[in-house]
């Protein structure tokens, strides 16, 4: 298939990820910004996206899961692998082989590995998840005294960086954020880890007392805005298009899709595009979106279907809007921030939720 044949086409500019890379490095005031590529690089196609980071000159890598380091490790012989999910019992030796770092969040997890590294009398490497405030994954108030109590139960174990995670970064003013850092300040003062990490992509913006050894870095780097309510410091990377299949002029007496949410006011012309929501355009832009065609605007009327998106071009040049043409719905005109607020949503469910149907087009100029 060629693109020319495509109803709709994802472009991921892989150019721009770099890019985004290098900022948020210019932006870090600490020693390493490591790649955050769980969920298959946040929907962007891991396979593309984390050789281009390890071009750019990154070397340490989060993932979410087990499942997802082991596909790493093909892609990456050299990298250095972090799992945040941790390790569990039965894990031990599929994550030595593939040399992946477990982000110990438990005791029982501390456990797992300090057994395993006794068990084969050498020393295993992993990262310490305390939590501050997140109350998800990490070690809790409890634990983290039992362990200062009890520093024997790292034994064996390769400590390298000891990690939390902000809860709102995204909004400077609010007071968790100083909180978080003062407790995690506190506790990982009093733990052997190599290095501390605590920023996420929002992170890297509070100031640098917030920047410690090492950024965690993920959104940014696939073009949403880190800092919301400021202009953005990254570019955008994903164009989403989808093509005319049919153009009809409606008269003013009719609805347009599922529901007929959409009546016809007056003489229309209402184009009909090959992208719904199983290409990642989401549900939420029925009556909301906006799409471009050569720079024109032209609004999503209609709920937005499956396979196919209906757009009203009625004031548009004649001719302009014919069936084959490529309509725009995220990308230079639409940024992806801009698609989630109007969504209501974040900008994260709308990268993940990016579908596997489009085509999918990696450019690579830097
Ligand atoms: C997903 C994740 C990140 C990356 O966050 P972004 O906001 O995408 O930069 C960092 N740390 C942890 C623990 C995460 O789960």
């Amino acid at each position: 298939m060629s693109t020319g044949t495509a109803g709709a086409i994802l472009t991921v500019d892989l150019g721009a990820v770099r890019r985004n890379y290098r900022a948020m490095r210019a932006a870090f005031s600490g020693a390493e910004v490591a790649g955050v590529v769980k969920a298959n690089a946040y929907g962007l196609g891991i396979g593309a996206v984390a050789p281009a980071l390890a071009r750019e000159g990154c070397r340490t890598f989060f993932v979410a899961t087990a499942a997802e380091a082991f596909k790493l490790r093909g892609l990456l012989p050299n990298a250095a692998i972090h799992v945040f999910d941790g390790i569990g019992p039965g894990e031990e030796a599929d994550f030595a082989e593939h040399r992946i770092v477990p982000v110990l969040n438990s005791l029982p997890q501390v456990e797992t590995w300090r057994a395993y590294a006794h068990a084969k009398e050498r020393s295993m490497p992993a990262d310490l998840h305390l939590d501050t405030g997140m109350s998800r994954l990490g070690l809790d108030a409890v634990e983290q005294s039992r362990l200062q109590a009890n520093p024997d139960r790292l034994e064996g174990i390769e400590l390298d960086a000891v990690i939390s995670h902000l809860a709102v970064a995204d909004d400077p003013a609010h007071p968790m954020n100083e909180a978080q850092r003062a407790a995690f300040a506190a506790i990982s003062g009093g733990l052997p880890g190599r290095r501390r990490s605590l920023a996420n992509s929002s992170g890297v913006f509070l100031g640098t007392a917030f920047h410690f050894d090492l950024a965690r870095v993920g959104v940014a780097l696939y073009g949403a805005n880190p800092t919301p309510g400021a202009p953005s410091p990254v570019a955008q990377v994903i164009r989403l298009q989808g093509r005319i299949l049919q153009v009809r002029s409606v008269d003013a007496a009719r609805t347009v899709g599922y529901g007929a949410t959409h009546r016809i006011s007056r003489p229309s012309r209402i184009a009909t595009v090959a992208l719904g929501y199983a290409d990642g355009y989401p549900l939420a832009m029925s009556n909301h979106g906006t799409a471009f065609l050569d720079n024109h605007e032209i609004p999503v009327v209609g709920r937005v279907s499956m396979d196919l998106t209906t757009v009203d071009v009625t004031d548009l040049p004649e001719g302009l809007a014919a069936p084959g043409r490529l309509v725009d719905f995220m990308g230079p005109n639409v940024s992806v921030d801009a698609v989630a607020e109007r969504a209501k949503t974040i900008p994260y469910t709308i990268l993940t939720g990016l579908g596997r149907r489009p085509y999918r087009i990696y450019l690579d100029e830097d």
